[in-house]
This record gives C-alpha cells, structure tokens and sequence, in this order.
C-alpha cells in the first residue's frame, strides 16, 4: 500500500500514522517531498489486516493499493494454464471444448434428441437446466430432480458428462449426484455461501459472470472456490447488462484476453446468454475461438420456436451442425484441436 499523508503534516500527526502502520504489522518506508509525504507500507496485504482505514484518518490524503487483491486464481501464483476434468473431458488443455444442449431440460424426447444430435456434430459435454433462475415467477422453473434424472439417462445413452445448474444451497447435494460440473448462474456469481457450499463438493465448478460484474469483482468470487481448496474452477463470460438492446446483454470478448493475464484457470464463453438471438450465436463463437477461450457453452434446441425458456437465442439441432463446421478452421488457426 502507498499512504499518501495530506499536504504539510507536522511530524507529530506522521508519527501517528507511521505507529499504526507498524502496529497492523507493516515496515514502513517513509518519502518526504517538498509537500507531500508518502509512506509506503511493506507486507503482503492480502494476509495481513488492511492497511484502507487509513484512508479515513484526519492526517491521510489517500490510500493506494500496489498489490492486487486475488491471490489463489492468479498468474502470480500458477504460472502455467490449469485444465478441468469432467469425466475424462479437459478444459482448458490443448482440444478445445463445446458444452452444447438446452436452455431447460423440457422432457425426455426433447433432451435425447438433443443430446445424440448434438454429441453427433461434435459436443463433448452436455448442457441442461433442471433449476432455472427465472426473472418471473410464473415462468417455467425447471423440471428438478425429473430434470437432472433425464441428463443422468441422456449421459448414459451418449456418453457425454454433463454440466447444469445450481440455484441454491438446499440443493447442492442432489445436484452434485448427478452433475459433472456445477454451474453457477449469473444471478448467484456473487452468492458467497453457495460457492463455498459448492466447493465441499470437489466436482468442477463453472462460474459465471454477475450480470453487472467487474472482472476483479468476478475474480474474487472465484477466488472463493480456489480459498477454499477446490481447484476445478472455470470462469464463463456470458455478457453484461449495458444500454444496449440490439442484444440481450453485452459479451465481454475482451474478458478474455484479460483473464488468460490474470489467471491460470480455463475460460468459457456463453454466447447463447450473451446474444439473446440465435442469428449472433455463430459469429460469437468464432470470435470467442479467436479471442484465446477455452470452451464454448452454447443453447440447442429441436424446435426453439417452442422452447419453455430462452427461445429466441437457442439455435436448432441443424444449425448447430452447421455452426460446429464453420468453427474448425478457427479453431485450427487457434492452435487448438
Ligand atoms: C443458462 O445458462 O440458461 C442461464 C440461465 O445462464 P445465466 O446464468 O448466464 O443467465
Ligand atoms: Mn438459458
């Protein structure tokens, strides 16, 4: 931290600050200028108590980290990407990864049919919600337990591991049966005692962007999952809210670029979320490859048009067919298989 005192300070009111910052155990280097003091505080302080109180202190202009605040996800502290397993599929390796299936699980001919045509053009994962975060009440909530005993049936029929939501701390147990990695919603990013609930589990954990969420904000939310020794962590960009209303929300493709900097685990885009419209859906993909991501986790449905969520962003069992093949010479280009 840099203690910048205010303009002028008797040595009395710098003895004071300097004492407290010895006393929250900081070494301080003191730098006298022609006005302005500054101290900086030496010592780790994402372990040591926070030194920002001071910035409220009569003698204290302001305070200014150096460090930043996420320890665990960082580069600094694993140098080399790390990859999830999934049942045997990795994330964040050299193949790159598509999570593919319906916004909700709607019922057992919906979801199988999905399943095998989308596992047919290329998916390693299945996607499927079961607890849907529903802005309204009186939209469909998901199937439940019914929901996830589908997936459980469609992964035995197709082989591919599953990846579904997780909506609550009540249900960590149940969902954790049966999934192979636990999503977390957009609307829990910033739910602390369901992420530390989740990570009890040990199974990969995918962690989606807050709807109006800072990349440090997101960063230390996954920083909850690595703190707490669970090191199957994913980060999904899935578009933030904005002014904009061409799409349903704004996909942070530059998210990416930032986090492959600032940290070592795999990141995922969701362009269905993002777009809101299948017609974007493709175009995000190939940027997305483009951009460095990891894995794809993209809305299919048989016939969107009367899908019981999210229809207008889902693309069909053909145009995700379609969209798998326009995606292999920029995943190539990627360097990714
Ligand atoms: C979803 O994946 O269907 C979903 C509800 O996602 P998000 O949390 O990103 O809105
Ligand atoms: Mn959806």
């Amino acid at each position: 931290m840099i203690i910048v005192l205010k303009p002028n300070i008797a040595k009395k009111d710098e003895g004071i600050v300097v004492k407290e910052i010895k006393r929250l155990g900081y070494k301080p280097h003191i730098m006298r200028g022609v006005a302005h003091t500054v101290i900086g505080a030496i010592g780790d302080e994402r372990t040591h108590r926070t030194l920002e109180v001071l910035s409220s202190w009569p003698q204290v202009e302001s305070v200014i980290p150096v460090q930043k605040r996420h320890k665990l996800v960082s580069r600094e502290a694993h140098k080399a990407n790390s990859t999830v397993n999934a049942r045997g599929v990795v994330i964040g390796g050299k193949k790159f990864q598509v999570m593919a299936g319906p916004c909700s699980v709607e019922s057992e001919k919906q979801l199988m049919t999905t399943a095998h045509a989308v596992k047919k053009a290329g998916a390693t994962i299945l996607r499927g919600g079961a607890f849907k975060p529903r802005t309204s009440p009186y939209e469909f909530q998901g199937l439940g337990e019914k929901g996830l005993k589908l997936l459980a049936k469609a992964r035995k029929e197709t082989g591919l591991p599953i990846i579904t939501e997780l909506l609550s701390e009540q249900h960590v147990e149940l969902v954790a049966d049966y999934a192979d990695i636990l999503q977390i919603g957009t609307r829990n990013a910033q739910n602390f005692q369901l992420l530390i609930a989740v990570v009890k589990i040990g199974k990969p954990v995918l962690l989606k962007r807050g709807l109006s969420m800072k990349i440090e904000e997101w960063l230390l939310a996954g920083e909850y999952i690595l703190a707490n020794e669970n090191p199957n962590l994913m980060f999904c960009e899935r578009g933030v809210r904005t002014f904009e209303t061409y799409t349903r929300n704004l996909l942070d493709l530059g998210a990416i670029p930032i986090l492959k900097k600032e940290s070592h685990c795999p990141v995922v885009i969701d362009p269905s979320q993002g777009a809101g419209r299948a017609d974007l859906v493709t175009a995000m993909c190939k940027g997305s490859v483009a951009m460095g991501a990891d894995a794809l986790l993209i809305e299919v449905h048989p016939n969107p048009a009367e899908a019981w969520s999210d229809g207008a962003q889902q693309v069909t069992l053909e145009g995700f067919a379609k969209l798998m093949d326009e995606l292999k010479p920029f995943i190539a280009a990627a360097g990714r298989e």
